[in-house]
């Protein structure tokens, strides 16, 4: 019930003034507490977000078209993983700026994006998934960290043109690589002086990596030199 108003909330077709009355009223009938210790007033509080255990390796994927890849934490760590739950199918929202804030200790630990401008490039999502989940949560997610480290954040350059079905739904490795093959493409019309930046490709989960790697080739055929992938967690 919480959730299903606090998605209302952001909908559409009510005024700024009517969201902050409805915000207001959710907050009193339904407090935000944290996801760990209940505490009132943040979904994951400064506590309980500092006890995430962050993973501090660097992967090289071998044979693929990333330079490299971070993942902030684990799945199996049950704060991080509900979170992620809740801020993608859960629609809230407002989990963005917690969950942004672990890749932006990640992205601070690797001065080369600073040294060479890095841009911000979310994982687009097909305009019929965005309409049905009102938001792209990686393109939050770079927004939150654009807001923090004033890094650009390159939106609609990389699109999604195939409706193809929620990799989450396939099992099979081979059978995922097939159905992401494609899906992407560059919008030509933002295409300006990117080729010697390094693109830091935001998703939130990695499973088999199809998604990713599919971006990312779409990428470098596009011509830019170096990309690495940063998410929340492998699933
Ligand atoms: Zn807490």
């Amino acid at each position: 019930m919480f959730q299903v108003l606090r998605r209302r909330q952001s909908g559409y077709g009510a005024s700024a003034t009517d969201f902050k009355f409805q915000g207001w009223i959710l907050d009193l009938l339904f407090p935000i507490q944290c996801l760990s210790c209940s505490q009132e007033g943040e979904f994951i509080c400064s506590n309980c977000l500092g006890k995430i255990s962050l993973n501090h390796s660097i992967f090289y994927p071998k044979n693929s078209s990333l330079s490299g890849l971070l993942v902030v934490g684990s799945y199996r760590d049950p704060l991080l993983k509900e979170a992620i739950h809740k801020y993608k199918y859960d629609f809230i929202k407002d989990l963005a700026e917690p969950l942004a804030g672990l890749m932006i200790k990640k992205i601070n630990d690797c001065p080369w994006f600073k040294e060479n401008n890095a841009l911000l490039v979310p994982v687009p999502l097909h305009k019929k998934r965005l309409r049905w989940r009102g938001f792209n949560q990686s393109e939050l997610l770079c927004l939150e960290i654009n807001k923090s480290l004033n890094i650009p954040l390159i939106n609609n350059f990389l699109i999604r043109t195939k409706h193809n079905l929620a990799q989450v739904k396939i099992k099979n490795t081979e059978q995922r690589k097939t159905n992401i093959k494609n899906t992407f493409q560059i919008n030509l019309k933002n295409q300006i002086e990117f080729k010697n930046k390094i693109i830091i490709l935001i998703d939130d989960v990695l499973t088999t990596g199809a998604t990713l790697e599919e971006c990312a080739k779409t990428l470098k055929k596009a011509g830019l030199k170096e990309i690495w992938g940063l998410v929340l967690a492998r699933g």
